[in-house]
């Protein structure tokens, strides 16, 4: 089996006769609520007919028509009162992210409240972000240039189940600011977190059209992708599904944005608060059951701290509670089906067969539930493809560097470039350190932050573009130059 997380991996030929891929592929066509904590299939989502599609692009596209010329305060009202309703119905909300992807229920009613500022954010700052904005010129026969943000139209969101409405509200909250509509694909594991939204906006007072769930098969996205109605795709997944999602939109000259995985470094220097910096270290790695894009998923240690730092950080790890993710009580929940459990657990097998030690961690975690043991890898060499791998779990690659310059040359030594952090007590050491490692983001004394004001997104294998903040609202939209010369200027 090739990795996903594999450098290797991710060539368009590749995928095609990649077995994980084709079998998820097969997988993936049909839209289930499956509880990962009991395995029990609750509901079935029939795909969308061919027909449903077309008539929800046409819907889309007529709903732009008449959004993109509404008022502004009209927009905010909408997005103020969808922020209000999700936090009126919390817990109902959180829920379900729940019983569809299995985190614990404290980490889904915040992913509730942050969905609920990044609607909110935009209903404050996008008018003024969205602004036009006079050009200066060197030369007054240039007349006044002015450079106006207008809307595309109809985009495609394609989503992935770690952060079911986390990351509707990232794409959702800005574009519809900026004035296009929108067509979500939501992965298949989470078809009622994606309705639960649909009708969210619906009941906030979005017209019709403007936000439509599809359950769409692969080949519907392409079509979607092809329809001249429709103007981009943002896409968050895997290398995997970038890569095909990329070549659609090239080929139909679409604009496309991709936030995929990563394999973050959490460095700790020898003057870093050790009980501190480990217990963030436990959760970096360990919310969401380890899944997350920005999970702290390679410690990069450097030797004066190393046995220390391994000593609190294993028993920090062994301390955690594996169990029913709607008992508060839990704080390792299972990861969201058997399928990225089995998937964890093969790519541990394949990176101990390449040489690295796995070591099983804490009281065994459940039989029943897609749960997988906390695990800690250690030897794992640069000529160990896992190395360079993306473990979506609870798996800890522990990294010894050196000094500090060789903890920054084992960070840097990734395909990805998404986030990652340095812990010192030296701030400015940690804003210097931070400057030399190649990632979107970095943070100092923090093991990631996802918050409704600060930007999102990666570079190289991790994908281009960024989410929220203007630089978000931007992304979809026609920088379009008008410019007024005086009638009265000479020939
Ligand atoms: P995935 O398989 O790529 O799925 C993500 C979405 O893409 C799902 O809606 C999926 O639909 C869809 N998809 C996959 N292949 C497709 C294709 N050929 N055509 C159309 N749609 C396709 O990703 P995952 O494994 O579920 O999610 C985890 C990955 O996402 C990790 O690598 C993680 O790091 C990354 N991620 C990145 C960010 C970020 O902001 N950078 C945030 C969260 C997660 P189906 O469910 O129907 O397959």
């Amino acid at each position: 089996m090739t990795c996903r997380g594999s450098p290797y991996s991710t060539k368009i030929s590749d995928l095609q006769t990649d077995p994980y891929y084709l079998q998820r592929w097969e997988e993936h066509m049909t839209y289930a609520t499956i509880n990962p904590f009991t395995g029990e299939l609750i509901k079935e989502f029939p795909n969308a007919t061919d027909a449903e599609v077309t008539e929800a692009i046409e819907s889309a596209h007529q709903a732009f028509l008449s959004w993109r010329n509404t008022s502004f305060a009209n927009k905010a009202e909408i997005l103020n009162r969808a922020a209000a309703l999700l936090r009126d119905s919390k817990r109902r909300y959180a829920e379900l992210l729940t019983l569809e992807m299995g985190k614990v229920i404290g980490e889904a009613e915040a992913e509730v409240e942050l969905s609920a500022q990044i609607l909110e954010y935009y209903a404050e700052h996008a008018e003024r972000l969205l602004a036009p904005q006079k050009l200066p010129v060197a030369d007054p026969a240039e007349g006044e240039a002015l450079l106006v943000n207008e809307p595309l139209g109809v985009l495609l969101a394609i989503e992935p189940w770690n952060f079911p409405y986390y990351q509707i509200a990232r794409i959702l909250a800005p574009q519809l600011s900026a004035g296009n509509t929108l067509l979500l694909k939501h992965a298949s594991n989470v078809p009622q977190c994606a309705a639960a939204f649909e009708s969210l906006m619906r009941d906030a007072g979005l017209p019709q059209g403007a936000f439509q769930n599809l359950y769409a098969t692969r080949d519907q996205v392409e079509q979607i992708i092809n329809s001249p109605k429709v103007h981009g795709v943002a896409l968050t997944g895997s290398e995997g599904a970038g890569a095909v999602i990329a070549s659609q939109a090239g080929k139909a000259l679409k604009k496309s944005t991709l936030e995929l995985g990563g394999s973050d470094a959490f460095i700790v220097l020898e003057d870093a608060e050790l009980e501190k910096t480990i217990d963030w270290a436990v959760f970096g790695r360990h919310w969401n059951a380890g899944q997350v894009c920005v999970s702290s998923k390679r410690m990069i240690l450097v030797e004066a701290i190393y046995d220390k730092f391994m000593e609190g950080y294993t028993k920090g790890v062994a301390a955690l509670k594996a169990g029913d993710p709607m008992d508060p009580n839990t704080t390792l929940a299972p990861l969201s089906s058997q399928g990225a459990a089995d998937e964890v657990k093969q790519k541990i097998r394949e990176a101990v067969e390449h040489g690295a030690t796995a070591t099983e961690v804490g009281p065994k975690v459940p039989e029943q539930g897609a749960f997988v043991q906390p695990t800690i890898l250690t030897n794992v060499t640069p000529d160990n493809p896992a190395y360079y791998w993306e473990f979506f779990g609870p798996v800890s690659m522990i990294l010894k560097a050196k000094d500090e310059q060789e903890a920054i040359a084992i960070a840097n030594d990734s395909p990805f470039g998404l986030g990652g952090s340095v812990f010192t007590a030296d701030e400015q050491r940690g804003l210097a350190v931070a400057k030399q490692v190649s990632t979107g983001m970095m943070f100092v004394n923090h093991p990631t932050m996802a918050k409704a004001d600060l930007p999102f997104g990666g570079i190289r294998r991790s994908g281009y573009g960024r989410e929220l903040i203007d630089l978000g609202l931007k992304e979809f939209v026609n920088h379009k130059l008008i410019n007024v010369v005086d009638i009265n200027a000479p020939f």
